[in-house]
């Protein structure tokens, strides 16, 4: 009980501090951005190359389509999956 108040706190805590200073986390943020542009980009990069079967994986759904993870909010949205959905 004594850590969900906790929790709450935290998350009632977190969200004021982001109200009162969004503008200024977006501007760190942007400022960290290009500071280090190069840098992030090449992670990225080394990331998309490490875990490429990961990313570009295609799983077959159920309404015989296929999806990878980074697209399957707009496959349930697909003409085809919503047709599958529909017919049960
Ligand atoms: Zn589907």
């Amino acid at each position: 009980m004594d850590t969900d108040k906790k929790q709450y706190d935290k998350q009632k805590y977190n969200r004021t501090y982001y109200n009162k200073s969004n503008e200024a986390i977006k501007i760190q943020h942007k400022k960290y951005y290009t500071e280090n542009k190069q840098t992030i980009l090449n992670k990225c990069k080394e990331y998309r190359i490490l875990n490429a079967n990961k990313i570009y994986h295609r799983y077959s759904c159920g309404c015989g389509g296929y999806y990878s993870k980074n697209n399957y909010s707009r496959h349930t949205k697909s003409i085809i999956h919503k047709a599958f959905i529909n017919t049960d």
